[in-house]
């Protein structure tokens, strides 16, 4: 995801000059984002059933 278009709602500025704490925070939390990777929005509960899901469709291969 690209935050080179959003806009901040608290000074209505592109968040990527950062000129207020707000934008500075948002990108500093999207560059986190980008580093982790594709899984990091999943949160753990869907990872575990997930997993759940994946044992019973080999329990049932088997
Ligand atoms: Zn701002």
């Amino acid at each position: 995801m690209t935050y080179d278009r959003l806009v901040c709602a608290n000074c209505a500025a592109p968040v990527n000059e950062g000129r207020c704490r707000v934008c500075r925070a948002v990108r500093q939390q999207m560059e986190r984002e980008r580093d982790q990777g594709p899984f990091s929005g999943l949160n753990p509960a869907m990872l575990i059933a997930l997993m759940v899901l994946l044992v019973a469709a080999l329990a049932l291969l088997a």
